[in-house]
């Protein structure tokens, strides 16, 4: 079975988001909180990539530690187009299957603030070509995409953007995981747009629970993504209060999860930034760390 094949299976695929620690430090804050979202029994993790290639080093060493100590939980690494010729790009998905690794989340990347992106001489500009690039060599290999209910913010419409989308599911992507959302109105458009457009993979929500107001705030401002108003107001009650802000965005979130859930979403993609207790507590709150298929 691939890991695609996972949302075809009874339960609900739960999945979540790391990212490479730059120190040693983040390495053992990751160790500590790993053990707990292994005991949520995801139905897989992934690792980010950092843009222009700068943790692929770093990325590598998250699936290996992974596979090493948890080998029953399924890896799949981020990889993105800028800073890397395709020989380098293809170089890193060797070495990702390698290791073990069980799909790609293959991606275009950002530039540094404030500039455009600019491709790489011999390298790749969409990330359309990227899944291209990687099903051309791994017929089997699953291959996720992201996918933006709130619109990519340099598409040049939201027509445009899905027929991006149509690309890169048409070059050979299986899955589609969702930028964040808070309002899940978006998502179920979204997800009736994909439909209408052909667009027949798993349309994927991805949760980042709230547990801090000011973090939040930088991440949905550099992603675009909007923060209702009945979110921020019950995190702003508690503005020095971080115990306060947690319990508002774990609460919102469950409930997030869970109409998604009811809502007949394929699986849910936590992006849990290395932490584990909101993606603990929401999982055991809905009982999701019993239902998540496995990877046989
Ligand atoms: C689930 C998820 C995981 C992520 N992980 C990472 C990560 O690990 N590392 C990282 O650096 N970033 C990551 N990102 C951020 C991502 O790199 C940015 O959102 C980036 O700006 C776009 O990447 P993409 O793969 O969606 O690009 P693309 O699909 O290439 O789209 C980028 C823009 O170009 C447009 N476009 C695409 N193809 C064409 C075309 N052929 N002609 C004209 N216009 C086109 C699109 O509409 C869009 O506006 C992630 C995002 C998500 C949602």
């Amino acid at each position: 079975m691939k890991l695609a094949d996972l949302y075809k299976e009874q339960g609900l695929v739960v999945s979540f988001e790391l990212f490479p620690p730059k120190k040693w430090r983040g390495m053992a804050n990751l160790f500590e909180h790993f053990n707990e979202l292994a005991a949520c029994r995801p139905s897989f993790v992934t690792c980010t990539y950092g843009a222009g290639g700068s943790t692929s080093t770093r990325t590598l060493e998250v699936l290996e530690w992974i596979r090493g100590d948890y080998p029953k939980i399924p890896v799949a690494l981020h990889l993105t187009c800028g800073g890397a010729t395709v020989e380098e790009l293809k170089g890193f998905v060797r070495q990702a299957v390698d290791r073990g690794a069980c799909g790609i989340v293959a991606l275009r990347g950002d530039a540094p603030a404030g500039e455009n992106f600019a491709p790489t001489p011999g390298g790749l500009r969409h990330a359309n070509e990227l899944v291209a690039l990687v099903r051309a060599t791994y017929p089997d290999l699953t291959i996720l995409v992201a996918g933006y209910p709130e619109v990519h913010p340099e598409a040049p419409s939201p027509e445009a953007d899905l027929e991006n989308l149509k690309r890169k599911v048409d070059a050979g992507a299986d899955v589609v995981l969702t930028q964040l959302f808070y309002d899940n109105a978006l998502y179920f458009r979204f997800r009736d747009r994909c439909e209408k457009a052909g667009i027949r993979a798993p349309i994927v929500p991805g949760i980042l629970p709230v547990t801090n107001l000011a973090q939040v705030k930088r991440i949905t401002g550099l992603c675009g993504a909007t923060l209702p108003q009945r979110l921020t107001q019950r995190l702003e009650t508690y503005n020095n209060d971080e115990e306060g802000q947690f319990a508002v965005g774990v609460y919102y979130a469950t409930r997030q999860v869970e109409e998604l859930v009811e809502q007949g979403a394929p699986g849910i993609h936590f992006y849990v930034l290395n932490k584990s207790r909101a993606a603990a507590l929401i999982c055991r709150a809905l009982t999701l760390d019993r239902f998540a298929p496995v990877l046989s």
